[in-house]
């Protein structure tokens, strides 16, 4: 992977490194007119140098939409720094992505910013055929894009293509190549939240046919874990999912009769059967984005010895996270797993690590 992301990584790497030189060599000069000049100007423009933070959660609050990719020599004239990455999805306006990938770039001294595209799911191929003529480096998918954009991008890596789901795109040579970060920031994040891996647990999908459920599932099967239930409101979405996992899940390793790999229907009754045998339970609907939204687990089915990951993180605290507090169950919300998926998507960008302090801070209320 190191080796061909470097490959594919080389050509944009040079125009981002000769672009930050640019840009700092610009601000030198700027400084040394201004100081020289008149110090007002400069106190000012030290002062607003010091604050990128408070200057980007103005820009940040910005949502572009498919007609502004149309007319976008005219935004990135006035777009400073340059916008060369964003997120596309819809609903968009509740991402945090930007608030992490521009810290991730100020950090890096990059001079660019990540901004929100508000993209219907009608509009995704004209906006994906946009970037291809447009100087970006990459952008991020969200809902309701993950699954549709496989056939629409020019290529995906291996992960991207097992899971029929992409949420990274990288723009190399004008085309589209995309990647799946969702899985491994998902792993990571029930690692730092519950102190757990993947191996040890036994794990319901709620949302399996989903893009984001999708890439769980398979990271759970390569992470071979203790045992797989899927549970999706339309199981003809996850049929295939399920027997491609299957050749993952033939050695026995639970006790007792139940099977490793399940597909459920998502019903009352068939969640009350399996949920005694599951240890880890993930929410991978956007059910609780909207405060009227229904849980996706009854409140009664929850009990203490259970552990739910809520991919939702806006709002912080959803109905179900709130009823697993009353269930005396452990639960965390999905803003983890945005600063792991997102690391890993900057790594993909720049190949390089992600400053994930500094991304991390940018969530710290
Ligand atoms: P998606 O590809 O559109 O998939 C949505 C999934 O939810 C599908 O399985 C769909 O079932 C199901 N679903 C949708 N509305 C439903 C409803 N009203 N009742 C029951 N099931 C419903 O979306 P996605 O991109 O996977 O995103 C899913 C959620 O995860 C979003 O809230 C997103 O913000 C969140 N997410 C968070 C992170 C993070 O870093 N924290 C990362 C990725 C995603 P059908 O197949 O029946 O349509």
């Amino acid at each position: 992977m190191g080796e061909r992301a470097d490959r594919q990584l080389s050509q944009p790497r040079a125009r981002i490194i000769s672009r930050v030189i640019l840009s700092e060599a610009k601000r030198s000069r700027r400084v040394r007119r201004l100081r020289n000049n008149n110090t007002t100007e400069f106190l000012d423009f030290a002062r607003n140098d010091r604050e990128p933070k408070r200057m980007n959660n103005k820009q940040t609050t910005e949502r572009y939409t498919i007609s502004d990719l149309e007319h976008w020599s005219d935004i990135a004239r006035s777009s400073d720094p340059p916008i060369r990455l964003g997120v596309f999805g819809d609903p968009v306006a509740h991402s945090l992505s930007p608030q992490i990938q521009n810290a991730a770039l100020r950090a890096c001294d990059i001079n660019m910013q990540y901004a929100r595209f508000h993209t219907r799911a009608n509009e995704l191929r004209s906006a994906l055929g946009f970037l291809r003529k447009l100087d970006f480096v990459g952008i991020n998918l969200t809902v309701p894009h993950k699954v549709s954009a496989v056939g629409q991008i020019d290529a995906a890596d291996e992960l991207a293509t097992r899971c029929g789901a992409v949420n990274t795109v990288h723009l190399r040579d004008n085309k589209l190549i995309g990647s799946n970060t969702d899985g491994e920031g998902f792993s990571r994040a029930v690692r730092h939240e519950f102190s757990i891996d993947l191996r040890d647990l036994r794990v319901l999908i709620i949302g399996a046919g989903g893009g984001t459920g999708r890439a769980i599932a398979w990271q759970c099967a390569l992470e071979n874990c203790e045992r797989l239930v899927l549970a999706n409101r339309t199981p003809e979405k996850m049929s295939e999912l399920v027997e491609r996992l299957r050749p993952f899940f033939v050695a026995p390793r639970v006790l007792g009769p139940v099977a490793r790999l399940k597909a459920l229907a998502w019903d009352e009754i068939a969640l009350r059967a399996q949920l005694p045998d599951i240890d880890l339970i993930v929410n991978a609907t956007p059910l609780g984005m909207n405060p009227s939204d229904p849980a996706p687990v009854p409140a009664r089915l929850l009990a203490p010895h259970h552990i739910i990951f809520d991919c939702v993180y806006a709002p912080s605290r959803t109905r179900l996270l709130r009823e697993v507090d009353e269930a005396g169950a452990r639960g965390a919300n999905g803003l983890s797993m945005l600063l792991y998926q997102g690391a890993l998507s900057f790594s993909i960008w720049y190949n390089r690590d992600a400053p994930i302090d500094a991304m991390r801070e940018a969530l710290t209320p």
